[in-house]
């Protein structure tokens, strides 16, 4: 496994690894738990892969936890090592944006509601670290997460919109058997606040039972999943069904066409958390 801090010579690595067949690319913020690791050993099929392990900060808002974001690159190291990952990039922040930059992608409307509307300017980030991301690697793959249902929507209208020649792979949401989403925010919670965080995969698991038997109006649906959140959480920002495609109030409610999407805040960690119906 080869690490760089290096954009430029990460590229160069990538670039010539394409000469000779596929390479996997899976963009994170490093601080690697189980899903991240199904991400990595999916993409180390390839004859290539390739992880980025970088805390973006202009996907953070000037009130989030930028500064307390959970690092560990030693230990995420290990970890890439042991699924099979040949290149690593890890820059500083100044690598990524130097003096002077000044191009960002301006998202539209899927990055409008949900997280958009909760953290203002966070897509524009995100678009923009991963075009520059999916640029620097030029991979044929890349790998990201239905944990972030929004996100990768928003990444498969950039593929599109910009003409990137690179396959939007989406792996299912990865879950502690209890349900629990594996999150890197996750070690934030207490023991106490990591009960309590069980009521949003409880939630969709309530909605998704209705569902099965039948049900499909909408607020029903909705506040089957609200409900065990409202119980225990200190904030909701949403519990909502949505078009998988358009993430807008669904017209139809059938099954695989429609997703239940929420946050809300436990403690002082906001989490997020989905399942399609
Ligand atoms: P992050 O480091 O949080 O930016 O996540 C990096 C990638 O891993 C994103 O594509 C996430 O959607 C994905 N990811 C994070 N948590 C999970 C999970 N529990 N299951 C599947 N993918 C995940």
């Amino acid at each position: 496994m080869r690490v760089f801090t290096s954009p430029k010579e990460f590229q160069r690595a990538c670039i010539e690894a394409r000469r000779t067949g596929e390479l996997a690319l899976v963009p994170t913020m490093g601080y690697l738990h189980a899903g991240h690791e199904t991400l990595l050993r999916r993409a180390a099929r390839h004859s290539t892969s390739a992880l980025t392990i970088f805390v973006n900060p202009s996907q953070f808002g000037p009130n989030e936890d930028l500064s307390r974001y959970p690092r560990d690159v030693e230990g995420d190291l290990r970890k890439a090592e042991a699924c099979g990952i040949d290149l690593v990039l890890t820059p500083k922040p100044e690598d990524v944006y130097p003096a002077g930059f000044d191009t960002w992608v301006e998202p539209g409307a899927l990055s409008l509601p949900l997280e958009g509307e909760h953290r203002p300017g966070h897509f524009r980030g995100v678009a923009t670290v991963v075009l520059k991301l999916l640029n620097l690697g030029q991979p044929t793959h890349a790998y990201f997460g239905e944990k972030d249902f929004q996100q990768l929507a928003l990444i498969r209208r950039l593929v599109k919109d910009f003409d990137v020649p690179t396959e939007i792979v989406g792996v299912p949401i990865v879950r502690e058997e209890d349900g629990l989403a594996l999150s890197s925010r996750n070690a934030y919670l207490s023991a106490e606040e990591r009960v309590r965080a069980l009521a949003l995969s409880k939630g969709l698991r309530e909605a998704q039972r209705l569902f099965d038997a039948g049900e499909r109006r909408i607020d029903v649906l909705e506040s089957a999943a609200r409900e065990p959140v409202a119980a225990v959480s200190e904030r909701i920002d949403y519990v909502t069904l949505r078009d998988v495609d358009t993430l807008l109030p669904p017209v139809e409610v059938t099954p695989g066409r429609v997703v239940m999407l929420m946050a809300a805040v436990v403690g002082k960690t906001r989490l997020i958390d989905n399942a399609v119906l």
